[in-house]
């Protein structure tokens, strides 16, 4: 998606680390003309699927997620982040090992909310080790739901996710694929469609 790419260039920060900071227009402040070009876009790739619910997980997913739905006009579910051990209630719930945060917690999605009826589209903000979709996957299969599919804004291309989920068969979206990424010159190169 070329205007992501270049919003990217112009306005994403390149940390050490391998992380790139979309806080201005991503996942801080959100800029919501941009969020409904990504909903047009992932209705576009998903066209012609069956999709009744969109998972997203706390917390920069929700504001995407909303958004998209909107063209898929379905109901969004989110997982939330626990540190409680004991989770009370009927959930189900799956680990998730934190990339940014370098920690470990668990994702509950209540059991109203997903079962066998569901045909589930994942989004989420980023892709870097696959953590947080596989969690969401988990989730998925735990309630006997359909997986369809799985939208990502930004890929890390230089990160194993992306190579992990498309390995296991899932169909996955990705609208704008980082190849490469200098934090001293701030470059980022995209991977070619
Ligand atoms: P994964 O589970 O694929 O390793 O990481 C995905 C999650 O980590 C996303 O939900 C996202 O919130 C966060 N994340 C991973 N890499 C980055 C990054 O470079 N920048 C930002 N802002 N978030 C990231």
């Amino acid at each position: 998606m070329q205007l992501l790419k270049d919003r990217i260039r112009k306005d994403g920060i390149v940390r050490e680390g391998g992380v790139l900071k979309v806080d201005s227009f991503l996942n801080h402040q959100m800029d919501i003309e941009l969020f409904e070009k990504i909903g047009k876009e992932f209705r576009r790739r998903f066209e012609g699927e069956e999709i009744n619910k969109i998972l997203t997980i706390e917390a920069s997913g929700i504001g995407i997620a909303c958004i998209v739905a909107q063209y898929f006009h379905v109901p969004v579910v989110f997982a939330k982040k626990t540190k409680t051990k004991n989770i009370a209630g009927d959930v189900y719930t799956s680990r998730v090992e934190s990339y940014t945060h370098g920690r470990v917690y668990d994702i509950i999605v209540s059991k109203d909310f997903l079962g066998p009826e569901d045909k589930v589209l994942l989004i989420d903000d980023f892709l870097a080790n696959g953590k947080a979709l596989e969690g969401l996957a988990q989730l998925v299969q735990d309630a006997g739901a359909t997986l369809v599919g799985a939208g990502i804004v930004i890929e890390k291309g230089f990160q194993r996710g992306g190579d992990v989920i498309r390995e296991k068969g899932i169909h996955l979206e990705s609208l704008a694929i980082v190849e490469s990424m200098d934090p001293t010159t701030g470059e980022v190169v995209f991977r070619e469609n």
